[in-house]
């Protein structure tokens, strides 16, 4: 048998007029809940008396054959939002209205006892566990969302002005997600359920250093609303304090540190597994599979998974969509590098020396990294027929866009040639003119010499 020794408190606080929270503590049920509305015209104060009242209720209507179980009180909270939004339907002036939700029971598992607990909103549930106060839910707030991305540390999401706004409440929508929890309960933990005016009002260290000063549930309970009342009470503040006070051992769900996490969806539910920040999904349609999805809780808060399948989605959700946008850009711009290298190693010709002779070539003087040139035709003209200014550039390789251009080139120096004469130019031999008269008996006479000792 599971026993616990319940305290509670709930204060209007400083500076609101009204009170729009609302709280559930039932030792005989073993049901607990704490509700935080919000909707002008009384209707924050209505949505939270209805979600709570409606899972009250379904919990004493149950049948004696019908456990409560983690799936019944997801359904229950399904329920309470159904009955809001019917209401919001009927009467035009709560139209808008909401509340958070966050609930822990005692619930039956399959051969086990455990602390069942459902969440919507940013309503909290702490465990004091050995003196460590660990939040157990997760808020569903604008501040929680960017804590959880990195873009705020948890001390800035405190005093975040925008805090209030949740993204997640009973009464919005026809369809509610739902997080839910098994917790194994153990002699000696404390739970604290609370609406936000305490939390905004002090912070964790504080909330743990009283509910481990205070003994009494009820003495607990009445000394947080106090301190956040001292610290500024600008909201409404609910405290529930949940003392595990006694257990027979018929609790089996684990060793004590175990924590089963879920995500009730209208249709199906979906498990969620947080670890090192990364969120995964998925659905897990039967029991034995929901038992696998056990977790253990670490010391620095992070959930070490266990499960072989949740690891592998894990795993599979590295290889995103970026990853393969950035893996397809590098390939393209390395092949668009060896398409460059290419095309100007080849797209190209000159005119140089193969030996002796001019030829024309494909490619670039000297070649392009691993491209070297290749020889595209010859032409009729040896080195020693080339002009004497041409030599060394064509020696370099002359470089030409094009085959065509390459043979004018060639063309052109052909006609330098002609236009000079047929006689080859040799740059050693000075040019010399000879002058032949001829005798009347058509003899060549020796020509005349500028000296008189000629040679006969
Ligand atoms: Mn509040």
């Amino acid at each position: 048998m599971t026993r616990f020794a319940i305290g509670s408190a709930i204060d209007e606080g400083r500076v609101r007029q009204g009170q729009e929270d609302f709280l559930l503590a039932d030792r005989e049920l073993a049901l607990f809940a704490v509700a935080d509305g919000m909707g002008g015209h009384r209707g924050g104060e209505i949505a939270s008396h209805l979600a709570v009242e409606t899972l009250d209720r379904l919990a004493k209507e149950r049948l004696d054959d019908e456990p409560l179980t983690s799936e019944w009180l997801a359904r229950a909270v399904q329920q309470a939002n159904d009955a809001l939004v019917a209401r919001a339907a009927d009467d035009s002036s709560l139209k808008g209205m909401g509340t958070t939700l966050c609930a822990l029971a005692l619930v039956q598992g399959d051969g086990y006892k455990a602390l069942g607990v459902v969440n919507v909103g940013d309503s909290r549930l702490y465990l004091l566990k050995d003196g460590e106060l660990e939040q157990i839910t997760e808020d569903h707030s604008l501040v929680a969302t960017l804590e959880r991305q990195g873009r705020l540390t948890r001390a800035e999401a405190a005093v975040h002005p925008q805090r209030n706004i949740v993204t997640r409440a009973l009464g919005i929508d026809s369809k509610v997600m739902v997080d839910s929890w098994e917790i194994a309960p153990v002699v000696g933990d404390r739970y604290l359920l609370c609406s936000d005016g305490l939390f905004n009002e002090l912070d964790d260290n504080r909330i743990a250093a009283t509910l481990r000063r205070l003994a009494d549930p009820d003495d607990a309970a009445r000394e947080l609303v106090r301190l956040a009342n001292e610290a500024g009470g600008r909201d409404n503040i609910t405290c529930v304090v949940v003392d595990v006070a006694e257990d027979s051992g018929e609790t089996i769900v684990s060793d004590g540190d175990r924590i089963l996490s879920a995500v009730h969806g209208p249709d199906r539910v979906l498990a969620e597994v947080r670890e090192s920040g990364e969120h995964v999904a998925l659905a897990l349609d039967d029991t034995a599979q929901r038992k696998r999805l056990f977790a253990r809780k670490r010391k620095d808060g992070k959930e070490a998974v266990e499960d072989p399948e949740i690891a592998r989605v894990r795993h599979r959700s590295l290889m995103t969509w970026r990853v393969m946008v950035f893996g397809m850009v590098f390939v393209l711009i390395i092949a668009a590098a060896i398409g460059t290298i290419i095309y100007t190693g080849t797209n190209t010709y000159y005119v140089g020396f193969d030996g002796e002779t001019v030829a024309i070539f494909q490619g670039k003087p000297g070649g392009v990294l691993w491209i070297e040139p290749q020889l595209e035709e010859r032409t009729g003209l040896t080195r020693g027929e080339v002009p004497e200014g041409l030599v060394s550039e064509i020696e370099a390789g002359k470089e030409q866009p094009d085959l065509a251009s390459a043979q004018r080139y060639v063309a052109n120096i052909e006609d330098q040639i002609e236009a000079r004469g047929s006689a080859p130019i040799t740059p050693t031999v000075p040019p010399t003119t000879t002058t032949t008269r001829l005798a009347p008996d058509g003899q060549p006479t020796e020509p005349s010499a500028p000296t008189e000792n000629t040679p006969t």
